[in-house]
């Protein structure tokens, strides 16, 4: 399956349309960007390891019951899928309190939660992607209550099986972001990418940060980390 014109370009990837109207081309960009882009910069072959780490993680998450709009792997940075239209919401997932989360509630950074926090934020940079209750999604015609109580029990599914996989591999799922689309059938399918661009995780022994917090604090040896997470997931011990 070829390229044809470039559909969109948003921070981390460029969608491309392909001879099948049904069907996308997703390339992985090297860039990086965080506080709503205000900090840039790029690290060469973090798209693929991207590419790698999500098209594992989708796999996986397939083989375990959640539909997700990947198709096929086609090159080192590029994935084909279904064509959706993206739901404006950024659904995060949050085991322990940090990032934006301490700064809102004052609450202690590394805080373990009693339960699995879910929160919704509306994609729209130039409002600085507020977070939202389910009425504003209902108010703003984002999606339908029977939408959302789809997406919500679908995002806490892919934190239980990720969770429990990252565990296992000595790596503490501390919070996860994804999002989702609607197939030309209507269908809820996992979109976008599942990567240390959009998740964090800490060693479970030191505490090291391994995603883009390295590059967010300045931390450096960010493509290191991104590494050391695929290996960690291909590990099989
Ligand atoms: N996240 C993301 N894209 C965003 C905002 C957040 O992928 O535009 C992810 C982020 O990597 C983290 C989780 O969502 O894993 C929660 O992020 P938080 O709300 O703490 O935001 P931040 O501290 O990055 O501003």
């Amino acid at each position: 399956m070829k390229k044809k014109e470039l559909l969109y370009e948003g921070k981390g990837k460029r969608l491309f349309k392909t001879a099948d109207e049904n069907l996308l081309i997703s390339e992985f960009k090297d860039d990086l960007t965080a506080f709503n882009a205000q900090k840039k910069g790029s690290e060469k072959g973090k798209g693929a390891l991207n590419c790698k780490i999500s098209t594992e993680l989708f796999k996986l998450l397939e083989k375990n019951g959640i539909k997700t709009h990947l198709v096929e792997t086609i090159s080192d940075n590029e994935q084909l899928v279904k064509k959706v239209d993206i739901i404006p919401l950024e659904v995060v997932v949050r085991n322990i309190a940090t990032g934006s989360l301490t700064k809102r509630l004052n609450i202690k950074d590394g805080t373990v939660l009693p339960f699995s926090l879910l929160e919704l934020y509306f994609k729209d940079d130039d409002l600085g992607d507020p977070l939202l209750n389910d009425e504003h999604c209902t108010l703003l015609n984002i999606a339908s209550k029977d939408e959302l109580e789809v997406l919500k029990n679908e995002a806490k599914k892919i934190n239980t099986i990720l969770k429990s996989f990252f565990k296992d591999k000595g790596l503490n799922l501390v919070d996860f972001k994804v999002e989702f689309g609607k197939d030309k059938d209507g269908n809820i399918l996992l979109s976008d990418e599942i990567s240390p661009d959009s998740c964090r995780f800490w060693d479970i022994n030191t505490n090291e940060k391994l995603d883009k917090d390295r590059f967010r604090e300045g931390i450096g040896n960010v493509k290191v980390a991104y590494e050391e997470v695929l290996a960690r997931i291909l590990d099989n011990n």
